[in-house]
């Protein structure tokens, strides 16, 4: 049975036979200036392999010490997910030898995480799902492979390989849940809605960057499919580093699809890794679970075990900062919109942005009106996020705010904003250089008005018989010589002046 058959199962079809379970594991980098057990910086970018120090290379005679600032922010991280702190955890070493992890272990938290049994609230077009988090706990990074040579990047193929020892040691925290059921059909959503929270969290608590695009946030995606009213949950499939939000629902849609058509076909599961592919949205094998190693996990000798000072912990809480639905349902009050209507914003990934527009001066009105409306759509049209978009929220403001002014109408706007997407500068400065400002009651104006009378008679002359509602096709002719940049209410009142007494 191959493991990616020639057809998928209609995602429709698939609820109707099968209950799917999804579990997720997120990697964070936590953003600390040096390394988890070195005083290594950590500044993305430098030049391979200059931020390397024999404790971070592994060579003999060194030894680690934990970076204190990390074991803060993992427990930040697990008191914002309501998780018990642990008042004992341990660094275990994790056993397995890769070109990129230059000691021949990883050093990581094993069977005494810091934080255990938290949650995650989601809500997902109007519905709460509650997602149990099992453990967070804290480890190091690995270094980095570049295989060159080759076309795709990866081993085969490549002349040689090369590695940067910069990532090595940089403290990651793994965000484990428990296995997600109950969700059926909107799985692939509660996913995303998952890693979504999870991140506008992590940017609430200031402890990483979070930009997935660096890989400061990275995912595995474990999905099964069990018929339905089975008492057993079907055999799992983890889809690796799964590097966007929308490749995350992306990803359980086509293992569910994919699943389907094996089971329907008689076929087994195989408990495996699989790679995402961001260019077709599948997935294909990796290595198999069945193989895999012994990591002959036993505790770091040369590391004291982590013994968090309960009070400091109270502490901790105590300052936590706002939290994302707590934030959420604050904003949801200030800008007089339904949790409905904030459910459309984060889903669209859109709070920090519209936050941030208001901010910036606009109305919340006029703000979620661009965000969700134009913005949100160029957004689809090019399959990114919104955010990713080039345009700030201050851009934004002064879009609104010269519209606001009677500089520019909307279409006009919507001009102003194909410039600054283009790199040609700030709205004004796009007005400016395109001409793209209203037009006054310029002569321009005034011979585009006559000029509309003089080409329609027949039209004119309805108006001036009392048929006031034919304006309509005067007012559409100057619009359309102008080029949209006549203000419509100016002509209409115009033509009126020269057509009814
Ligand atoms: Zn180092």
């Amino acid at each position: 049975m191959s493991s990616t058959p020639d057809r998928l199962v209609d995602f429709d079809e698939v609820l109707t036979r099968y209950e799917p379970v999804m579990g997720l594991e997120t990697h964070v980098e936590l953003g600390t200036a040096s390394k988890m057990f070195c005083g290594c910086s950590t500044t993305f970018g430098a030049e391979p392999n200059t931020q390397t120090c024999p404790t971070c290379l592994g060579l003999p005679g060194s030894l680690p010490a934990a970076n204190a600032a990390a074991i803060e922010s993992t427990i930040r991280i697990g008191l914002a997910l309501g998780c018990r702190i642990a008042t004992w955890a341990r660094f275990s070493r994790k056993n397995y030898f890769y070109p990129d992890i230059p000691k021949g272990f990883q050093t990581t938290q094993y069977d005494e995480p810091l934080c255990t049994a938290g949650h995650l609230d989601v809500e997902v077009d109007g519905e709460t799902y509650r997602v149990e988090i099992e453990r967070v706990h804290l480890e190091e990074d690995t270094g980095k492979n570049l295989h060159v040579g080759g076309s795709t990047g990866r081993i085969h193929g490549a002349d040689h390989s090369l590695i940067d020892y910069n990532r090595a040691g940089i403290p990651l925290v793994e965000i484990v849940t428990r296995p997600i059921p109950g969700a059926g059909g909107k799985a692939p959503e509660v996913a995303r809605a998952y890693v979504t929270e999870l991140r506008e969290v992590l940017v609430a608590l200031g402890v990483s960057e979070v930009r997935m695009e660096q890989g400061n946030l990275r995912c595995d995606v474990n999905t099964s499919l069990a018929p339905i009213g089975s008492l057993e949950w079907g055999t799992r499939t983890e889809t690796k580093n799964v590097n966007s939000l929308r490749s995350v629902e992306r990803a359980v849609r086509f293992e569910m699809r994919r699943q389907a058509a094996v089971l329907d076909a008689g076929g087994t599961i195989t408990q495996e890794t699989r790679h995402f592919h961001e260019d077709t949205g599948t997935t294909s094998p990796g290595r198999s679970k069945e193989e895999a190693t012994d990591y002959r996990y036993f505790p770091e000798p040369d590391l004291v075990p982590v013994a968090p000072d309960e009070e400091w912990v109270a502490t901790l809480l105590a300052e936590l900062p706002e939290l994302p639905a707590a934030r959420r349902t604050r904003l949801s009050d200030e800008w007089g919109i339904s949790p409905t209507e904030m459910a459309w914003l984060v889903n669209a990934g859109a709070v920090e942005l519209v936050s941030d527009t208001v901010a910036a001066g606009a109305s919340p009105a006029d703000a979620r009106k661009w965000w969700l409306g134009d913005l949100a759509r160029r957004a689809n049209d090019t399959g990114t996020e919104l955010a990713e978009l080039a345009v700030t929220p201050a851009q934004v403001a002064q879009l609104i705010e010269l519209i606001s002014a009677g500089t520019i109408n909307d279409q006009l706007a919507r001009q102003a904003l194909d410039g600054v997407l283009a790199g040609e500068g700030d709205p004004a400065a796009v007005v400016e250089a395109r001409g793209l400002a209203v037009m006054g009651e310029s002569d321009e104006l005034v011979s585009a008005v006559e000029a509309a009378i003089e080409g329609n008679p027949d039209v004119a002359e309805k108006v001036r018989g009392g048929k006031v509602q034919a304006i309509g096709a005067l007012v559409g002719a100057v619009m359309k010589t102008t080029r949209g940049k006549a203000d419509a209410a100016t002509v209409k009142r115009m033509l009126e002046e020269r057509l009814v007494s």
